[in-house]
């Protein structure tokens, strides 16, 4: 739409000069209104989000080479002018499109062109220099067919660039050995959910769950089936948790959970499932020997900071571990 604005005001300017004949701006600006705001519907209904680009670039494009199409035929003098338009057009490309498909976008601008001035040459043959009209397509030819790798060059460093930027947000947020998020990002995420408490919204439960006895598993079977057994354990939590929940690694073998469940009797029966999914783990590196975790819970009390939240937790989980571990502790008695 901003790119069509600053060309319907040169279109007026063209048109007042006496360029273009008088009903010409006020007829194309119509049907170009028309036909993006069924583009904009597409997108604001996302109806564009079941074609297979749903940016809809080279649809976009096409509309626009047959805009300027229009313009050409009818701009007689100023036709060479006009024809940086179509550059502009192919600019767009830089967004979304592969070389193979801004050359296809400039070979049509081309065909557009080259239709046009047969189209004159037939019929108004006395307003028109074929020689000057052919000099000049083939000068956009070339111009379009330079252009063409130069902006597919750029759009493909555009999407390496994001792609980056995608694997680095998710070094930063992300462990690397259980695709948990980290600590950092625990931090954030326990400061964003307490202010979101303090404006009003529900409470939410805070477990710790830490791996029951993984010295032993280390000592026993070697640090690579240890870090294995993380990741599993990890997967298998990640299983039981609902939408909208959140899982962290905390430490070494320990994990923090933030469970939207409005008291701890709600979030002791997702504490119990991510226990028994523990439980029936089987890893075979591990022959007969079992994972167990024990698990720590608190919920948000008003006033409460990050570090109120996991010293309770803390203190529930030191409870579970010496009241036999694989077990659920939660820093208030809970109402059977
Ligand atoms: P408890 O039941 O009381 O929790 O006993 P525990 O043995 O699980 O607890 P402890 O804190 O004594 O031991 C945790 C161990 O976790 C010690 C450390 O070597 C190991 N560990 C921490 N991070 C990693 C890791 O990334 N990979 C592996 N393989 N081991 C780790
Ligand atoms: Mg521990
Ligand atoms: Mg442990």
């Amino acid at each position: 739409m901003a790119v069509y604005l600053p060309c319907a005001l040169m279109l007026l300017m063209v048109t007042w000069l006496g360029f273009l004949p008088r009903w010409f701006t006020p007829l194309w600006l119509a049907i170009f209104t028309v036909t993006n705001t069924v583009f904009y519907a597409l997108i604001k209904s996302g109806l564009n989000l079941r074609l297979n680009d749903p940016s809809m670039t080279m649809a976009q494009m096409t509309v626009a080479i047959a805009a300027v199409a229009v313009i050409l035929y009818h701009a007689d003098a100023i036709r060479g002018g006009m024809l940086m338009l179509l550059l502009v057009i192919l600019l767009f490309g830089v967004l979304r499109l592969t070389t193979v498909e801004l050359l296809a976008m400039g070979a049509l601008s081309s065909a557009a062109y080259a239709l046009v001035i047969v189209l004159l040459t037939t019929r108004k043959p006395q307003q028109i220099e074929p020689s000057v009209e052919w000099t000049q397509w083939a000068t956009l030819t070339a111009t379009l067919a330079v252009m063409g790798p130069l902006v597919g060059y750029m759009s493909h460093v555009r999407r390496r660039l994001s792609e980056s930027l995608r694997t680095i947000k998710d070094m930063a947020e992300r462990d690397a050995l259980t695709g948990a998020f980290n600590r950092h990002h625990m931090g954030e995420m326990l400061d964003r959910e307490v202010s979101r408490c303090e404006r009003g919204a529900p409470a939410f439960v805070l477990l710790i769950a830490d791996i029951d006895h993984f010295k032993h598993i280390n000592d026993s079977f070697g640090h690579l089936v240890g870090d294995l057994v993380l990741k599993r354990v990890a997967h298998a939590m990640r299983e039981a948790l609902r939408k909208g929940d959140y899982m962290a690694r905390y430490g070494g073998e320990e994990f923090v959970l933030l469970i939207a469940a409005n008291d701890l009797a709600e979030s002791k029966v997702a504490s119990e499932r991510l226990r028994v999914q523990v439980e029936r783990l089987r890893i075979p590196e591990l022959g007969r020997h079992n994972i167990t975790i024990s698990i720590g819970g608190t919920v948000y009390r008003s006033g409460d900071t990050q570090s109120t939240l996991l010293g309770r937790a803390d203190a529930a989980l030191y409870r579970a571990k010496h009241s036999g571990r694989n077990r659920v502790e939660c820093d208030t008695p809970l109402a059977e």
